[in-house]
């Protein structure tokens, strides 16, 4: 609850309209694109649109004096439950926040403010000539904001990594409302603590992010997309590996596996032929089209020797474009498969994604669940999806029991629970298990002396 009178002050600060505490208006802050349920007791008891970091910082120093729960948000299309109020308080919404501050050609950087939209600030590069690549697939709707609370990551990590090897400086709201920027323009900056680091992939618990500072680089002149299909999973996978090893590094590599491309199949009423296995989608780019085709000659070369049944390379954007819609509705396509989805986001070290994806088909079997497995191969991060149905007696605890060996498993070969998603609500029971007690302590200790009294976010990630 927070007091009428505590209200009346944030009003005055963001405007009536801009701070809301009708339950029907108040719910829709009450959950996110997670599997966590929805639940009365996650309606925030305020929601505040921010329109600048003056007015976050004066709602952070009241909330920060009366202890009130702040919960940053993006556009909740987090995975983890990461915006979800789950202590009440304050929803703080920046999609009000959607300012391009500066576009600065000569060092290749953008300023924008933290509620902007990933694809925007994709297309606003794009049309001068400049390219920022890390491209989750919900790009259309998340901010960068959002993309920076949880260090997305995308199709192209393989090659240009992910949004923390583009952020170069944040302004930020601490807790206590004090405003502080980090980083800078200088490329080489040892002044400090890396700071911006640290508030990359922090989930909203050390700082609210208002502007975010961006590096670019120049567009590649040519892309193209090829689309492989498999006997086995395993030849995908030696397929993308010995690519890499041989320095043929595409700017994306998704893999699907048979279950994923028979979702995708009977989602657009495809036949597919009985013996693929796994599908493998690539972008590869260039300078010219002739540096595509050696490319294309090159891949096709290595897919040979592990018995690739047919490739296919784009002949036209169309075709371009269909391919890549394959990938991009596979989320839905495997959706529908069944009432009930548990979508994880595992990473492995590469050469493990094989072993790892044995390891899931025994937790499958082990489980009797369908788990489709598909995700960025390139870059060893697997998001495997367990289907059920939770309304048959005794479903739900096997999935659970199923996702804790998935976890088990992607630790065991040496990876970890999250390759872009965070940990937020859904992966907080197993953060000990990844990082160890005294791990867990570490983040508890920085979490202590940016935000002593716990508003920040409080209740997530362990
Ligand atoms: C269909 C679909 C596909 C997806 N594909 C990908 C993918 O390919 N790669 C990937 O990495 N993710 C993916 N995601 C997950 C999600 O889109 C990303 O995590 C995204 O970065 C979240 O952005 P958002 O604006 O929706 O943030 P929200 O969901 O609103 O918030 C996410 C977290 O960041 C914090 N946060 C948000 N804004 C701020 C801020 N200004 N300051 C401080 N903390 C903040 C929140 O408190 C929360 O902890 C996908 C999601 C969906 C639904």
């Amino acid at each position: 609850m927070i007091a009428n009178e505590i209200k009346r002050k944030i009003r005055n600060i963001v405007g009536l309209e801009n701070a809301i505490d009708s339950t029907e208006e108040c719910f829709g802050y009450s959950y996110d694109s997670s599997f966590v349920p929805m639940s009365p007791e996650n309606i925030p008891d305020l929601v505040v649109i921010p329109s600048t970091t003056e007015e976050i910082s004066a709602v952070m120093a009241i909330a920060n004096e009366y202890g009130i729960p702040v919960t940053p948000r993006g556009t909740a299309s987090g995975r983890t439950g990461g915006s979800i109020p789950v202590c009440g308080g304050i929803s703080l919404a920046l999609h009000r926040m959607t300012k391009i501050i500066e576009f600065d050609e000569g060092n290749m950087m953008i300023t924008v403010e933290a509620g902007v939209r990933t694809i925007d600030v994709y297309n606003f590069c794009a049309e001068r000539g400049l390219f920022f690549p890390p491209d989750p697939a919900s790009w259309k709707y998340a901010t960068i904001g959002g993309n920076v609370g949880e260090n997305a990551g995308g199709m192209r990590a393989v090659k240009y990594g992910v949004t923390s090897n583009y952020v170069m400086g944040l302004e930020v709201v601490l807790a206590d409302g004090s405003i502080i920027n980090t980083g800078g323009k200088a490329i080489k900056n040892v002044t400090g603590y890396n700071l911006t680091q640290l508030f990359t992939g922090s989930e909203g618990t050390l700082c609210v992010i208002t502007k975010v500072l961006l590096r670019l680089i120049p567009m590649p002149k040519a892309r193209n997309t090829l689309q492989l299909m498999f006997p086995s999973l395993d030849n995908a996978c030696k397929t993308i590996h010995k690519m890499l090893i041989s320095g043929v590094v595409p700017a994306a590599a998704e893999l699907m596996d048979k279950i994923s491309i028979q979702a995708v199949a009977r989602h657009r009423k495809l036949e597919i032929d009985s013996s693929i296995e796994a599908c493998v989608i690539l972008e590869i780019d260039g300078e010219t089209n002739a540096d595509l085709e050696k490319q294309a000659k090159q891949i096709q070369a290595i897919a040979n020797e592990f018995r690739v049944l047919e490739v296919r390379i784009a002949a036209s954007q169309q075709e371009v474009d269909d391919i890549w819609s394959i990938r991009r509705g596979l989320s839905s396509a495997i959706g529908a498969m069944a009432p009930n989805r548990f979508g994880e986001d595992i990473s492995v070290p590469r050469n493990a994604f094989p072993e790892t994806v044995g390891l899931i088909r025994k937790i499958a079997e082990k489980y009797n669940l369908t788990i489709a497995v598909y995700g960025h191969a390139g870059d060893g991060n697997i998001h495997p999806s367990v289907l059920c149905d939770l309304s048959k007696p005794g479903e739900e605890q096997r999935v659970h029991d199923a996702v804790n060996e998935i976890f088990s498993a992607a630790l065991s070969v040496g990876g970890t629970l999250s390759g872009e998603h965070g940990i937020g609500i859904t992966k907080r029971p197993h953060i000990t298990k990844a990082l160890g007690e005294a791990g867990v302590n570490a983040l508890q200790m920085v979490k202590q002396s940016f935000d002593p009294k716990g508003i920040l976010n409080p209740n997530k990630i362990w």
